[in-house]
C-alpha cells in the first residue's frame, strides 16, 4: 500500500445473479483496506463460460445496480459490457486505471477459488503488476490452496496479495440458478430487489 494514493476496489464477475456473497466480500474489503469505492464490473462475455449459458448483460447489469444502489461506496461500471469481445481482467484494469488516473491504486477483489486460477487468465502474471489482489476466503479455508496454485508467483508478489476472511458464505450464483430451476427458494441469498427482478423477468427457469 502506497501512502497518499487513493484506493479503489474492483469486483469483477458474471453476477448471474449478484448475491450476498459478492456484497459481503466487497463490504469487508472496503472496510479492511479503507477503499474509497468498490466498482462492480459485470462481465460482457465471461471468457471461460459458453455465451448461451450466460444471461443477457442487460439483466446482469440491472441486477448489479439494484443490489448496490443503497451503498454510497459501491458503484457499477459498464466498461466490460461496453467493450466487445471476451471480458479479460487485464483490459478491465487497464481501462479503470486510465479512468481513475495514476494516483489511484486498484484492489481487485476475488474469491480464493478464482485466485487459484489467475495464472491461467490472459496475461496472468502481469496482472500482479497492475493491481493488488484481495482474496476472499471463508473461515477455515487454507491459504495454502491458492499459494500452491500460484507457486513462485505467490512469493514474488506477496506484498500485493492480501487474504481476507469473509464470514461463512456458501452462496454461489450457480447454486441460486439451480434452486430457481428446481422451484426452490433463493430469496434470502440475495437482496430483495434482485429477487423481485428475477421473478418479474422469469429468469433462471
Ligand atoms: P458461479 O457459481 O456462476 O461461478 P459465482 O457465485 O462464483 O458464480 P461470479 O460472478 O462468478 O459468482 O463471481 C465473481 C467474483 O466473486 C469471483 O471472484 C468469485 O470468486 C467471488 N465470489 C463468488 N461467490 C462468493 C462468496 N460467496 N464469497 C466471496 N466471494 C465470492
Ligand atoms: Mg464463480
Amino acid at each position: 500500500m502506497t501512502k497518499g494514493k487513493r484506493r479503489i476496489g474492483v469486483m469483477g464477475g458474471t453476477f448471474d445473479p449478484i448475491h450476498y456473497g459478492h456484497l459481503v466480500a466487497a463490504a469487508e474489503a472496503a472496510e479492511e483496506f479503507r477503499l474509497e469505492q468498490v466498482v462492480f464490473v459485470p462481465a460482457g462475455q465471461p471468457p471461460h463460460k459458453r455465451p448461451e449459458t450466460v444471461t443477457d448483460a442487460r439483466h446482469r447489469f440491472l441486477m448489479t445496480v439494484l443490489a448496490t444502489v443503497a451503498n454510497d461506496v459501491f458503484v457499477v461500471s459498464r466498461v466490460d459490457i461496453d467493450r466487445p469481445g471476451p471480458s479479460y481482467t487485464v483490459d478491465t484494469l487497464t481501462e479503470l486505471q486510465r479512468l481513475y488516473g495514476p494516483e489511484t491504486e486498484l484492489y481487485f477483489i476475488t474469491g480464493a477459488d478464482a485466485m487459484s486460477q489467475i495464472l491461467q487468465w490472459k496475461d496472468g502474471e502481469s496482472l500482479f503488476e497492475m493491481c493488488h489482489f484481495i482474496a476472499a476466503t471463508r473461515p477455515g479455508y487454507s491459504l495454502m490452496t491458492f499459494k500452491k496454485a500460484l507457486g513462485p508467483v505467490a512469493q514474488k508478489f506477496k506484498d500485493r496479495i492480501h487474504p481476507l476472511q469473509v464470514p461463512a458464505l456458501a452462496i454461489s450464483s450457480s447454486d441460486i440458478r439451480h434452486r430457481i430451476r428446481q422451484g426452490r427458494s433463493a430469496r434470502y441469498l440475495l437482496p430483495d430487489p434482485v429477487w423481485h427482478y428475477i421473478m418479474k423477468n422469469g429468469l433462471y427457469r
